[in-house]
């Protein structure tokens, strides 16, 4: 078996901090993920604090680096377990960025 062997994610409860977490190797390095996918801004947060970030895919989570982030995959993106520094809820693709309503200001003249 290659040393860089990726393997399908299995749920796990993170024995320090109780919250799900996926596990798998990664190329591989054994990792552990945060369940819950990044949108764009949580992905470009993600890159700045320097927080490794995981496609999930079929085989299993892929070390996102600054070629791959480029490909037009549209697999979830899923931040590196921190215990204690989870994500914030604006950053999970769960949260629609485009929410704001549009109300429609009348102007009265
Ligand atoms: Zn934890």
């Amino acid at each position: 078996m290659s040393h860089l062997h990726t393997t399908p994610v299995k749920v796990h409860t993170c024995h320090r901090c109780r919250t799900v977490v996926l596990t798998g190797w990664a190329e591989g390095l054994h990792t552990r993920a945060d369940p819950t996918p990044l949108n764009r801004a949580g992905i470009i947060a993600a890159i700045l604090t320097t927080r490794t970030i995981y496609r999930l895919t079929r085989t299993g989570l892929i070390h996102l680096d600054q070629e791959r982030i480029k490909s037009a995959n549209r697999a979830p993106v899923l931040p590196e377990h921190h215990c204690g520094n989870p994500t914030p809820t604006e950053h999970h693709a769960t949260t629609t960025d485009d929410t704001t309503e549009t109300t429609e200001e009348v102007i009265p003249f």
